[in-house]
């Protein structure tokens, strides 16, 4: 089993669109946990509170040290090895399907989802081991940009996905697009499915795709054709 666990003052945001569909069908099954940890529990003010006003100044609010590391500390207390630390961030590196993949192999993660103005740096230089973003844009904060690791993640996981090798010829897999696809009707609107895809001949069809992929890729992405030289 593959554990996910995430750090939020938001849970809900994290667990409400991964209890759909197949990450919903995985954690049923026993294959993902995922355990969502409100840091707000950690906050030693009598009114819970976990945001302060940035020294020097500044617009907004920034979540303090301590509750974020005792949060941490007690998910980290019983584990054998202590897993990474992602901090969901905008200055982070670009979440990508190669870094899915990387982290797919790991049987434990921890995600750590920023609000407001973002954390207090000394608790992020303490704890954090990477720093992931998941497009140059600012999100109101991390819940949304882990869901969105943690189902990129889950469905590289064996056993997530009904067929296994249901992902490999997915966009991105072999950094090229995914051919155009098509299912019945035969014929949509006077359009005929290509007739390639109906004469059953596996090489052709192999090839077509192959061709189709090279061509949509270097249309609407031909940054992807240069990294592939
Ligand atoms: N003041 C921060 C800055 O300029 O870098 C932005 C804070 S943002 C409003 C609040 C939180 O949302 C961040 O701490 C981070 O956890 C999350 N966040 C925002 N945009 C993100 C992105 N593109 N990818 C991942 N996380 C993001």
């Amino acid at each position: 089993m593959t554990r996910f666990d995430v750090m939020t003052l938001f849970p809900d945001m994290v667990l409400s669109p991964l209890s759909e569909s197949i990450v919903g069908r995985a954690q049923a099954a026993g294959i993902v946990k995922i355990a969502c940890h409100n840091i707000r529990d950690y906050s030693k003010d009598k009114h819970h509170r976990v945001d302060d006003t940035p020294y020097g100044g500044g617009m907004g609010m920034l979540m303090m040290p301590d509750p974020v590391f005792d949060c941490f500390e007690a998910i980290v207390k019983d584990a054998k090895t202590k897993p990474k630390l992602i901090y969901l961030s905008p200055k982070g590196k670009l979440f990508t399907q190669s870094k899915a993949k990387e982290l797919a192999q790991a049987d434990r993660l921890i995600l750590l989802c920023g609000h407001y103005e973002g954390i207090d740096q000394r608790v992020l230089d303490e704890i954090v081991d990477e720093e992931l973003s998941i497009g140059d844009y600012i999100l109101t904060g991390g819940e949304l940009a882990a869901a969105v690791v943690i189902d990129a993640v889950c469905r590289l996981i064996p056993g997530v996905l009904p067929d296994p090798a249901a992902h490999t010829e997915e966009s991105l897999e072999n950094g090229l697009l995914e051919y155009p696809q098509y299912t019945r009707p035969r014929v949509f609107h006077g359009i005929e499915v290509p007739e390639v895809l109906q004469n059953g001949d596996h090489e052709k069809i192999r090839a077509w795709r192959e061709a189709q992929a090279i061509k949509l890729t270097s249309r609407l992405r031909p940054d992807l054709i240069e990294k592939k030289g």
